[in-house]
């Protein structure tokens, strides 16, 4: 949801190139997958419980990658993601000459680093400086971060991102119109 709500306020504040809508829905399948991405280090997150052998691959990138929020919660994360990510858009932009792969990126990174700033607001924080192995947490005093997978989570935090996409579009309502009207022609 978070990936979802800074892909929404970049879009809306950006001016953006013009893209086919198989560009649109791909950025927005990429904004999902880079919004989870991160979590790859860690065997109980959902991008892992949502795959049939996931269980177990997933604890085995845990144990190669250090464990939960290690490399791909942070600054060098990014980096590698990027980069890889980068990389394998270029392998398939012969195959799929449609798609404006510079978008595609830039919506996959938009998730993934609105990933490591909402785990930031967590008690666990996030090691961002890695390799010091500091985490880092908004506020400072674990006691007024919030608790992942709990009650406020769920139902603050959560309805919150919601309430603020929906207030976003709301205050961007013509110009979605605008943008949503550009594919319907
Ligand atoms: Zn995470």
């Amino acid at each position: 949801m978070a990936a979802f709500v800074a892909l929404s306020i970049v879009t809306l504040t950006h001016p953006l190139p013009e893209i086919t809508l198989a560009t649109g829905i791909t950025a927005l399948v990429a904004n999902m997958i880079g919004g989870i991405a991160p979590d790859i280090d860690q065997p109980t997150a959902p991008f892992w419980r949502n795959l049939p052998i996931g269980g177990y691959v997933g604890r085995t990138l845990t144990r190669l990658l250090g464990g939960h929020r290690f490399l791909s919660h942070s600054l060098v994360g990014i980096f590698l993601f990027g980069l890889g990510f980068h990389y394998l858009l270029q392998i398939l932009t012969p195959s799929f000459p449609k798609l404006d792969m510079s978008v595609i990126w830039w919506a996959f990174m938009i998730g993934f680093v609105s990933h490591l700033v909402m785990d930031s607001f967590t008690r666990e924080g996030v090691p961002w400086l890695l390799p010091i192995p500091i985490k880092f947490g908004f506020p400072p005093i674990k006691k007024f971060r919030v608790e992942t997978d709990s009650f406020m989570e769920k139902f603050a935090v959560f309805p919150a991102l919601i309430v603020i996409n929906m207030y976003w579009f709301y205050l961007h309502y013509d110009q979605i119109r605008a943008f949503v009207h550009h594919y319907v022609k």
